[in-house]
Parts: structure tokens; C-alpha cells; sequence
């Protein structure tokens, strides 16, 4: 079980790597997209090599177990637990699951509902256990509708399959790249909310290339891949050719007055895998999803790997403290590189922040959304070392971050999927840019942090914690400026009126 969540935290399979080369080969390299897919292979390709996790959000682990008539099922779910326990130790799996009232986190992935373990019995005399990791800011991106509706830009989706057509594509225009585009949708059609979910996100365990063998559901999954990649909302919501890998669909039986449509999003770290294990014994006998004899094809050749970010040559050097008159010069689209202190802020230091004066000086600082892997190294400096450090889902944060930057002085936020108006009004007034780094490539970012300088608010978990860490070239976009210019606006809106062509 060790084994099982370590390679699917930290590699990804076949199918997944196919459908990633495939989008790199169709983004121009110089552009925002082509620069950010060239970010995630490396960092596909560096987190297998170390095998670090792919995403600093290992997200839920929901296991699928079949098991022969007769196999101790207790036992089992122990086994899995203390394995998940394990792996998390090991820095493979980040400390993900939170007390709901209290925020206390476990520090160990376990509690009520975490992990997520559903068994099934089979005819078959060997155990079969498949395997999920989906993070939070592709989780928050789910979306279910109840047919008939009214939809933004496609007009009234009807109880049809031309109406399921029409959710799917409006929840991936919704989603944007907040879960981290190019993304893949499990879609149920029928069931009720909660089956629905389930099933949809059962379909995620198909392989993306598969044929779907119910031909009508076939044809929606194949006019929908066609059709959200016109929308161009692009790799990490930037713009460009591919925003869709996958479209799975299952449907189940529903309650006459029921018509649900539950679609659930997975990123780009679309990180699934399974294995069959000996009934008797636990060895693993085979793996599934990838062929334990063939090497995984990297996404690119080692010269491109060892060449570190794709720079074009207009990219923008910012050394942290940051001054107010280098931010206001900076615009939407811009590519900096950020080099010195920065300090990590998510939920529960945004909230603390509301009520309590800083732990640090944040004047000059940029302050990155993200929930670090940090594990204690006694050979480090300051005895921590970041193993995975992607951005996490800003919007979370719109609340607070305006009145945060302008009381302490912030004057860049970092993370990802973009921010709303009410900090896009904040940067403008207070002189700030919103950044944002590309989704996902946690081995990418941890390589740019040079220390963990140190650390505050430890008792909120590691992930929350804030921590500070010395930059060098760390690689983001400004997609919102100190002049009321927001990116994430303008794709939403570009995405919007091609969306209106696709109304049937
Ligand atoms: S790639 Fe993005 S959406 Fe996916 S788990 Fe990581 S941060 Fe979350």
C-alpha cells in the first residue's frame, strides 16, 4: 500500500503523460501557456525522478478495493490507514486532512472520512485496490445541476443528452484554471446528488484514451472534447489550445422527478493507479494503469530539463522587499522572476491576519498562497526542508486580501486561478499586483527556494503555517496590476462570448 501511494503521488501514469505531451506539442513555447505546460512536464519529470509528490495537495486519498469473497475487510482498512499514515511520514503525502469544527490538523491523513476507503466483493480470487489522489482546488471546481436550467451563455439545458452536453461545458468554462487546467471531467448523468458525485468521480478511474462502450455517451464525450478546447481558457486559465485532456461520462438510474448532472474536475496531476495484490500474501502481482516492465517516456529531453524555466528573454527581475514604484510599473502579462524573502499564507494565516499584527515585517513582501510538503531535515541550515511547493487556489482568500495588503504593506500576492474585484480594487488602491505561479508544479517551485529562513504559526500544521523562504528566480505572471487590469477578466469573458457559439 506504501508502494501503491508513493508512485501515485509522485509519478503519473501513461495515459495522463500521453495527453500532457499532447498539449505541450500544441502550445506555441513562447507563450504564456506554451511557458507553463514546459514548467509542468519538468515538473512531471522531476517529481518522478525523486520521487516527490507530483502536487504539494496530495489531495483525498479515496481507495477502491475489490476483494474475493472471505477477505478479513477490517484488517484491510487497518492496513490501508496505517500505510496512508506512513507514506505521509515519509513526506509523500502531505498532512491534508482537518478537524471541520476545530481546524486542528491530524498530522497524519487520518480521521472521520479520511482517507476515503469503498470496498466491493468479486468473483476473482486476488485483491484489486485502485487508487486517487484529487486536490482541493480541482475538488472546489465539482459542479452538479439540476436539469432543466438556466445556464450563463449556452441558454436553457434541457432533461437530454444535448443538455448534458451543455452542463459539462459550462462547468469546465466555470472552473477557469482554478483546478488547474487542462483538466479532465468524470461526468454521471441521472442518480441522485450523492450517487451522482460518486459515480462521476468513479469515472476519473477510467484511462483517458478508453472508448466509452455506450455509443450516445460516447459521442457527448467526444463533441465535448472538441468543443471546450475552442473555449481557449488554456493551461492554467493563461489562454491557448488545450483546456480539456478528458471527458468521462457514466449515467445511472434516477428518480422520475430527479435530473441531476454531477461533473467532477481533476487537474492536470491527475494522479490514479491501482494494483492487484496477492490475496494471501500482499504482494503486489501486477500494476494497473502502467506496465511495471516499461520506463515511463519523459515529457521532455534532458537538455530541456536541465534548462531549468523557458525564459524568452523579457522576463523581469524583482528582488523581494519589493518597492511600490517597481510594482506599478508591472502589467498584465508580464513574467517575473522573483528572487529574495517571501513568506506562505493561506486560509488560517489570512484569517489570523484579520485579527493579529503579523509575526513578520510583511512591508515590501510578497505573500504566496501555499501549503508547503516541509519536512525536518537536521542537515538543512534552518532544519526544514521544502520537498513541494505549488501555489494553492487564491480565491479562497478574496475576503481578506485587499484589507491585508493594505494594512501591512503587501505588495504582491501569489497562487493561483486569480483573485476577484474586490482585491483588484485593493491592488490598484494600495499599489500591489496579484501573481500567478502555475498550478501543480510543486518540484518545479521547491527547487527555486533556495532556505527555509524560518517559521511562524507552526501550531495552524505545516501546511498552513507561515513560512518564510529565500527565493531565487522563482517564475511567475502578473495576471491582475496595480491599473485594474485583470487576465483571469478578460479569458473569462474571451472564453464566455465562445461559449455563446456553442449553444446549439
Ligand atoms: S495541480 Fe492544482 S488543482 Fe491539482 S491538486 Fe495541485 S494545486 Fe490542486
Amino acid at each position: 500500500m506504501v508502494e501503491l501511494i508513493t508512485r501515485t503521488s509522485t509519478d503519473l501514469p501513461p495515459d495522463v503523460r500521453a495527453a500532457m505531451s499532447t498539449a505541450l506539442a500544441a502550445e506555441p513555447a513562447r507563450t504564456r501557456g506554451g511557458q507553463a505546460l514546459t514548467i509542468i512536464a519538468q515538473n512531471i519529470d522531476q517529481a518522478a525522478a525523486c520521487e516527490g509528490p507530483i502536487c504539494q495537495d496530495t489531495g483525498m486519498p479515496t481507495f477502491e478495493v475489490k476483494v474475493p469473497v472471505g477477505a478479513n475487510q477490517i484488517e484491510l482498512r487497518q492496513q490501508i490507514r496505517a500505510a496512508v499514515a506512513e507514506a505521509t511520514r515519509r513526506g509523500k503525502l502531505r498532512p491534508n486532512s482537518v478537524d471541520s469544527i476545530t481546524g486542528e490538523n491530524s498530522g497524519d491523513n487520518l480521521g472521520p472520512g479520511t482517507p476515503i476507503i469503498h470496498f466491493d466483493q468479486w468473483e476473482g480470487s486476488d485483491i484489486e485496490v485502485k487508487l486517487i489522489l484529487k486536490g482541493g482546488g480541482c475538488e472546489n471546481t465539482n459542479a452538479q445541476y439540476a436539469l432543466p436550467t438556466e445556464l450563463d451563455h449556452l441558454g436553457r439545458a434541457d432533461r437530454t443528452l444535448e443538455g448534458v452536453r451543455k452542463c459539462i461545458l459550462h462547468a469546465v468554462w466555470k472552473a477557469q484554471g482554478k483546478g488547474c487546467s487542462p483538466g479532465a471531467v468524470g461526468v454521471c448523468v441521472g442518480g441522485d446528488r450523492t450517487s451522482g458525485y460518486l459515480h462521476a468521480k468513479e469515472q476519473l478511474f477510467r484511462t483517458l484514451d478508453d472508448a466509452n462502450p455506450d455509443q450516445r455517451l460516447a459521442a457527448i464525450e467526444a463533441a465535448v472534447m472538441e468543443e471546450a478546447n475552442k473555449l481557449a481558457v488554456g493551461p492554467m486559465g493563461f489562454g491557448g489550445q488545450t483546456s480539456l485532456i478528458g471527458c468521462k461520462i457514466g449515467a445511472l438510474n434516477r428518480l422520475p422527478a430527479s435530473f441531476f448532472v454531477s461533473v467532477a474536475y481533476d487537474c492536470w496531476a491527475f494522479r490514479r493507479l491501482g494494483v492487484h495484490l496477492d490475496a494471501t500474501t500482499g504482494e503486489i502481482t501486477r500494476w494497473l494503469y502502467r506496465d511495471d516492465k516499461i520506463a515511463a517516456i519523459p515529457m521532455l529531453p534532458p537538455e530541456a530539463l536541465a534548462q531549468g524555466f523557458p525564459r524568452t528573454g523579457r522576463e523581469i527581475s524583482l528582488q523581494a522587499p519589493i518597492s511600490e514604484s517597481d510594482i506599478r510599473a508591472l502589467k498584465v502579462g508580464d513574467v517575473v522572476l522573483i528572487s529574495g524573502r517571501m513568506v506562505t499564507g493561506r486560509d488560517a494565516v489570512h484569517a489570523h491576519l484579520m485579527k493579529h499584527e503579523p509575526p513578520v515585517d510583511l512591508h515590501g513582501s510578497v505573500l504566496y498562497h501555499c501549503g508547503p510538503v516541509v519536512v525536518k531535515d537536521a542537515n538543512e541550515a534552518g532544519g526544514w526542508r521544502v520537498t513541494a511547493a505549488g501555489p494553492t487556489t487564491s480565491i479562497r482568500e478574496e475576503p481578506y486580501q485587499a484589507d491585508i495588503i493594505e494594512r501591512y504593506g503587501v505588495r504582491a500576492v501569489m497562487g493561483k486561478g486569480g483573485m476577484g474585484g474586490r482585491t483588484l480594487a485593493g491592488l490598484a488602491k494600495s499599489g500591489a499586483v496579484y501573481l500567478n505561479a502555475v498550478g501543480g508544479a510543486a518540484q518545479f517551485y521547491a527547487r527555486c527556494i533556495e532556505r527555509v529562513a524560518g517559521v511562524s504559526l507552526l501550531e495552524f500544521g505545516t501546511p498552513e503555517a507561515m513560512w518564510h523562504l529565500e527565493v531565487r528566480d522563482f517564475p511567475a505572471i502578473v495576471t491582475m496590476d496595480s491599473h485594474g487590469n485583470s487576465l483571469h477578466k478578460d479569458v473569462e469573458a474571451e472564453s464566455g462570448q465562445v461559449l455563446e457559439t456553442l449553444r446549439g
